[in-house]
């Protein structure tokens, strides 16, 4: 029998959630008091969520479940209800869940009519046989499993079908939240999705992140969260991390895995390794967007290389942060 070592959480009581729902160019000039109240509020939805599974005794995995389902039922973030259209018109979302106890991992892409993607990754990883399903396969899987589906109307954001109206007629696709009418949006803006990361009370860790997706991304296009390693990766010996950004760099870049390489291979601590990744590598390749990340021990990470990244973290030392802008 081989037995791994773990890096155990000595005191087995500190807990950490850490939530993200999309970095890119947020500028508080475009911002109105009330968006600005209603994203702060979302965030803060899904802390709760999270948080209080964890203060019960719960599992990471189960927290950072219960936070993305929050996110994804908020019409203001790009998962779930609200996810941005294709250019086809429709909306595909990709969704990964990892547990860092043992690499148990599910995810799903381009998913069509699921209302939470997080949780039919979920019933991959848990009751398949598989780590990623993908199409009409994922949606009979999620009949089958007994999730809920929604019609096309339960998913429709007048926001989002405008962001897609103005660009559609082009090749032109857009990161969610600076997607506007007008603007150059082939690389230039915001990214949507939404993620947690989590480290529960023994020291367990988990990550899971749900995306519609780029604006008027081509149909099929599948992008870097449900690809477990680009942008979802959960370890108990390194980190757990969930990102958001312009996908094809992040996958390119294996970032999630990256940082967790930092850590296993260059003995760098969880801030440094995303430092390392999202200020420097991901730069260099053009990767704009960020990503958020806990350890073992219950230590966090919220980096970013855009103006802005929709962020949380509340622990069980009472510390609590919400923001926005850099
Ligand atoms: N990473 C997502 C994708 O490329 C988009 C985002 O984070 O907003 O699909």
């Amino acid at each position: 029998m081989i037995f791994f070592s773990r890096i155990k959480n000595p005191l087995m009581m500190n807990y950490t959630i850490v939530v993200h729902g999309g970095a890119g160019t947020i500028l508080k000039e475009e911002m109105t008091p009330e968006l600005e109240a209603a994203y702060r509020q979302g965030l803060d939805a899904a802390l709760g969520a999270g948080y209080a599974v964890l203060a019960q005794g719960g599992t990471a995995i189960d927290a950072v479940a219960a936070a993305v389902v929050s996110l994804e039922d908020d019409v203001l973030f790009n998962a779930g209800r609200g996810a941005v259209f294709t250019h086809t018109g429709s909306q595909e979302m990709d969704a990964a869940i990892m547990d860092g106890r043992d690499l148990s991992a599910g995810a799903v892409a381009g998913v069509h009519g699921v209302r939470n993607p997080i949780l039919l990754a979920n019933e991959v990883m848990r009751n398949s046989d598989h780590v990623l399903l993908s199409g009409e396969g994922a949606r009979e899987f999620a009949v089958k499993q007994g999730l809920r589906l929604e019609p096309d109307e339960y998913f429709f954001s007048q926001f989002r079908y405008d962001q897609w109206r103005a660009i559609c007629g082009s090749d032109q696709y857009a990161l969610d939240h600076s997607a506007k009418a007008g603007d150059n949006l082939k690389r230039n803006g915001k990214m949507g999705t939404v993620g947690a990361v989590a480290c529960d009370s023994n020291g367990n860790i988990a990550a899971a992140t749900s995306t519609g997706g780029m604006t008027n991304k081509q149909y099929g296009r599948i992008g870097d969260t449900p690809l477990i390693g680009s942008g979802t990766y959960a370890n108990n010996d390194t980190c757990a991390i969930s990102c958001t950004g312009h996908g094809e760099p992040f996958i390119r870049s294996v970032v999630a895995y990256d940082v967790s390489c930092l850590i296993e291979y260059k003995g760098l601590n969880l801030q440094q390794a995303m430092d390392l990744v999202v200020h420097d590598k991901l730069v260099q390749r053009q990767g704009e967007g960020g990503m958020i990340g806990v350890d073992a021990r219950g230590n966090h990470a919220m980096v970013f290389n855009t103006p802005g990244m929709y962020r949380g973290m509340h622990n069980s030392r009472q510390q609590k942060e919400i923001a926005i802008y850099t």
